[in-house]
């Protein structure tokens, strides 16, 4: 069990003007920020990270979605870090996300649904080596 997950803000979010809200409840859940930059995806970069549904259906709109405006990404630890925090964020459809979770309080729909989170180690790695090199880490 490794203590860090990789986050991103969705476009939805940080256009809302919801990227403080998200990050205040994120920290007060105990997780601490050991990378963090704001930027924006191009389609190919937002194709890349979302690489493993490129045969979904939904793969075009996610894509263009995930291009669409600023993210926050970020590397945030905290002990059984991936677990606890798809919990905190809630189910990919916040219709159906649990009351005072992330996607609950911030998403709007399916698709446009405020963050990410990764759902294992392994993933949470490969994930955060895609945004940060060793020297925007600690
Ligand atoms: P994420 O990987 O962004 O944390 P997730 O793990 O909850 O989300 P995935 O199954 O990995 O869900 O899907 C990745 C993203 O693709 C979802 O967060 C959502 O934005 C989009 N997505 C998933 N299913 C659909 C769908 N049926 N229609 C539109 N978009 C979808
Ligand atoms: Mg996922």
């Amino acid at each position: 069990m490794s203590n860090r997950t990789f986050t991103m803000i969705k476009p939805d979010a940080t256009s809302k003007g919801y990227t403080g809200a998200i990050l205040d409840q994120i920290i007060k859940e105990g997780y601490s920020v050991k990378a963090m930059k704001w930027t924006k995806l191009t389609t190919e970069q937002a194709g890349l990270f979302y690489d493993i549904h490129r045969e979904r259906p939904f793969f075009g709109e996610l894509v263009n979605f995930m291009s669409s405006g600023p993210i926050v990404a970020a590397i945030l630890e905290k002990e059984n870090a991936v677990e606890d925090f798809r919990t905190l964020i809630g189910a990919t459809n916040p219709a159906n996300a649990a009351e005072g979770t992330i996607r609950k309080n911030f998403a709007a729909s399916i698709g446009e649904n405020a963050v990410h989170g990764s759902d294992s180690d392994e993933n949470a790695q490969i994930e955060g080596d895609f945004f940060f090199s060793k020297l925007e880490r600690f």
